[in-house]
């Protein structure tokens, strides 16, 4: 069988989780949370099955949830969503991404992306048949500048697909960067996906800025969520996406024939966490900024070269200053098999032309983890 999909390897997170486990190695790869998650929340999931929650939900989602969505939104984020028209539900961002790009990317139309990329999604433009036209992003800054826009966009593109804050990077993109892409899409009349998927858990007093709050994007973005993020249970594949009707109606028609519903156990349970007070949120994101404090200071002493991160489970480090010819998967490699940890080598997140020398590590672990993993990354370097 010969494809777009049958070339493509398996995912760096499955990858080096396997390693993770042969090598019984402390796992800072993959990014999921040592915690269970919130115990109310995963207590409604529980009751909603005991009381029969089990058949098909609606289609675009619990109502309960879609209204629980807009009111919270409109808290956090300062977002008026109309939770009828504006607002469904899908089985994780990850089917939000791919529905989004099958139903408003045909053949040829251009789609401008950003290197790094989560790794999901290039192989669903191409198999859209969206051609990608990548912005190369660098560290320690990893900018987005006008020139950088201006040689990617054209009067072809349809989409651009913009992830804030970033994963693998671990940055928030300023509110300078965003209005730089708003500009751009504006005058090529683009549609903006936004995958904000990691909006809640940004660090150092910041608020999220959605997309859809700068000028002229209201009508064109379609702003993604995910429950698994939002409460740090990362199986709980629970999708929210946010658009204007007209462009809402053709998302629709994607999650229709893609996974038509979401078990409607944890969509009750999504409905009642995302009500929760303000200071499970607080606390939520003061607790990561500990451990990402923890790691980062851990990692410093014993030499690393830690890079700032602004938000995500994520922090990384870039070993160019310690040595230019280490290549990141090579030491992603000997760090699992001889020193017992997991991590996650940024070029694999970029397509061609990479950045070789990044490492990313998962913070989201209890003080226990992270102190093991620090204890054995003290000979690696
Ligand atoms: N987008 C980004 C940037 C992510 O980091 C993740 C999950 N790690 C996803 C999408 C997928 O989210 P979900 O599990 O809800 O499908
Ligand atoms: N988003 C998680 C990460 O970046 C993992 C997602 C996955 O395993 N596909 O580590």
């Amino acid at each position: 069988l010969n494809s777009i999909y049958s070339a493509l390897p398996t995912t760096i997170f499955e990858v080096m989780s396997g390693l993770a486990r042969t090598h019984q190695a402390v796992n800072l790869g993959q990014g999921f949370p040592d915690d269970p998650g919130p115990l109310d929340v995963r207590q409604k999931a529980a009751d909603a099955v005991v009381d029969g929650w089990n058949q098909y939900p609606p289609m675009m989602g619990l109502a309960d949830l879609r209204q629980a969505a807009a009111v919270h939104y409109k808290h956090w984020q300062g977002l008026d969503l109309d939770p009828e028209s504006e607002v469904m539900v899908t089985s994780g961002a990850t089917e939000a991404l791919a529905g989004a790009l099958f139903s408003l990317i045909e053949p040829g139309d251009e789609v401008v992306l950003f290197q790094p990329l989560y790794d999901a999604y290039l192989p669903l433009v191409q198999r859209a048949g969206g051609i990608p036209r990548l912005v190369r992003l660098e560290p320690p800054s990893w900018r987005i500048t006008a020139e950088k826009l201006e040689a990617a966009f054209s009067p072809r593109t349809k989409v651009v697909l913009f992830n804030n804050p970033q994963n693998p990077t671990g940055i928030v993109h300023s509110r300078e960067e965003m209005q730089l892409i708003a500009d751009f899409c504006i005058r090529f009349d683009v549609i903006a996906v936004c995958d904000e998927v990691w909006e809640h858990v940004i660090f150092d007093g910041r608020r999220h800025l959605p997309m859809m709050a700068i000028p002229g994007m209201r009508e064109r973005t379609v702003k993604i969520s995910s429950a698994g993020k939002i409460f740090g249970m990362t199986g709980w594949k629970v999708g929210l996406v946010f658009a204007q009707p007209e462009l809402m109606r053709v998302l629709g028609k994607a999650h229709q024939f893609l996974t038509f519903t979401t078990p409607p156990n944890l969509q009750a349970a999504v409905a009642y966490g995302l009500g929760k007070e303000d200071a499970y949120f607080e606390d939520m994101r003061a607790d990561l900024q500990r451990s990402r404090d923890r790691l980062a200071k851990g990692l410093s002493d014993l030499g690393f070269p830690v890079l700032p991160s602004a938000g995500t489970y994520f922090l990384s480090v870039d070993l160019a200053a310690i040595d230019p010819t280490l290549d990141d998967e090579a030491f992603c490699l000997d760090l699992v098999k001889t020193h017992g940890v997991a991590a996650i080598p940024v070029s694999a997140f970029y397509a061609q032309d990479a950045v070789r020398s990044v490492v990313r590590f998962c913070f989201a672990k209890r003080d226990a983890t992270l102190d093991a993993a620090l204890e054995r990354l003290a000979g690696a370097l």
